[in-house]
């Protein structure tokens, strides 16, 4: 598709990056399950190793079907580019692989997906990074969390376990006064619901797993480039802007403009740290995101009928979700999410910890387990579970205290979704 920009949301997650197979004419596009690709000849090969021609060399690198799904994230994030990868954990490392070096350091939320903590507190350690986590609504603090050698701030813009909005302009106030890069983890919220580039941000990473792919079947992850920072403007980000020694002097920033972090990510991140997604995953990320929209629509309709329900009900003793009146980030959740903000919210019940187990145990239809942003509803007591390496202090910050259950509503029919968190809320005698 030529001149994408013109065409609608709806439009772009059906037809963006993709075109007839060329040696076929297939509509759809063809999964490329193959690892490498025949050079014409000895002079073409030596031109895509040097990056002189884009083309395809070996499926660790690029992958024609990887290729469509690349080019369809960046055109609905309104980014230049974007990397595919192995998971979103996978883009997070991907994401501050080329901006970081030991004794440098990440500002990040207090409020984020429970592995992302886990990932930023410890393991990062191993390669000499750190993470500073501030509360992200401290503005003040997230400025004096910023020292020397931060190389970026890093947020969720709907958090992960729910009912956090982030106001990304304001962080991109500050990321913009200290010269580093704004990434923002854009899974809960898919660039239907937000696209931190147009409020900001310079990087938007995701688990594709989630919304994207939409039915639990692969994981994937994505980081989509705004291509609007410059990367020489001071001497913090060397393997931008710098002749690169893994890519025999190359300089990322001079020879590819606002393209140098997708070609940094293939040419280096994806040769050296190998975290590829492979091409039947990609098909199956395709194949979810044509749907994107209508599926956000329904999932944030049956958020709102099912927490407004929740909220209600005497058993229940807090619901965090920013789509009801009651929500701390109400208003800013209208001023910067007008299409809605979700389908994940948090419950807290009652009864504590014995109840959420009783209860997760009694539901139905919904399935308890470590996932979200599934066309089914799923459930899981994170305290027990993805929050339980962290200290209660961290599970406090982060949204997922022991009576807290996160709910991740699908596009079933909300009545029978109300009915079954009903009779499990009556067994869980809360
Ligand atoms: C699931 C998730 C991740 C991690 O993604 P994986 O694909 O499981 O590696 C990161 N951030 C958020 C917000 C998530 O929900």
């Amino acid at each position: 598709m030529t001149d994408a920009p013109q065409y609608g949301f709806d439009t772009l997650q059906i037809h963006a990056g993709a075109r007839p197979d060329p040696a076929t004419g297939a509509r759809q596009t063809p999964i490329y399950q193959t690892t490498a690709y025949v050079f014409r000849d000895a002079e073409h090969a030596a031109a895509l190793f040097n990056l002189q021609e884009v083309g395809y060399i070996y499926s660790r690198l690029t992958n024609p079907t990887v290729a469509v799904l690349q080019e369809r994230m960046a055109t609905l994030e309104g980014g230049v580019g974007a990397v595919c990868c192995s998971s979103g954990h996978a883009a997070q490392i991907m994401a501050l692989f080329p901006l970081m070096a030991p004794g440098r350091n990440v500002v990040a939320s207090t409020r984020l997906y429970g592995g992302t903590l886990t990932q930023f507190s410890q393991t990062i350690k191993r390669f000499g990074w750190s993470a500073k986590f501030v509360d992200f609504d401290d503005l003040d603090a997230v400025r004096a969390a910023v020292d020397e050698d931060t190389r970026a701030i890093f947020g969720e813009s709907i958090a992960n376990p729910g009912g956090y909005v982030t106001d990304i302009p304001a962080l991109a106030e500050i990321t913009d006064a200290a010269g580093i890069p704004l990434i923002i983890d854009n899974t809960s919220a898919t660039p239907y619901l937000c696209r931190p580039i147009d409020q900001g941000a310079t990087l938007v990473v995701h688990s594709m797993t989630k919304y994207l792919t939409g039915n639990g079947t692969v994981t994937g992850g994505a980081i989509v480039d705004s291509g609007t920072f410059d990367w020489s403007a001071s001497d913090k980000f060397p393997s931008l802007s710098q002749p690169e020694p893994a890519y025999h002097g190359l300089k990322f920033h001079e020879t590819f403009g606002p393209l140098a972090f997708t070609f940094h990510g293939i040419a280096v991140g994806l040769r050296d740290l190998g975290m590829t997604l492979n091409p039947q995953a990609a098909h199956y990320t395709l194949m979810g995101i044509e749907t994107l929209s209508l599926r956000m629509q329904r999932h944030c309709e049956n958020a709102q009928k099912v927490a407004e329900w929740l909220e209600a009900d005497p058993r229940i003793d807090a619901v965090t979700y920013a789509g009801l009146a009651s929500s701390p980030y109400h208003d800013r959740a209208e001023r910067l999410y007008p299409k809605g903000t979700g389908g994940l919210f948090t419950v807290a019940l009652k009864g504590g910890y014995d109840a959420c187990i009783r209860f997760v145990d009694s539901l139905e239809l919904f399935s308890h387990v470590a996932n979200l942003g599934d066309t089914r509803s799923l459930v899981i007591h994170s305290a027990s579970t993805t929050h339980r390496q962290l200290t209660p202090e961290q599970q406090e910050a982060a949204g997922a205290g022991p009576s807290v259950v996160r709910i991740s509503i699908g596009t079933e029919d909300a009545d029978d979704l109300i009915r079954d968190l009903d009779q499990a809320l009556a067994k869980a005698g809360a």
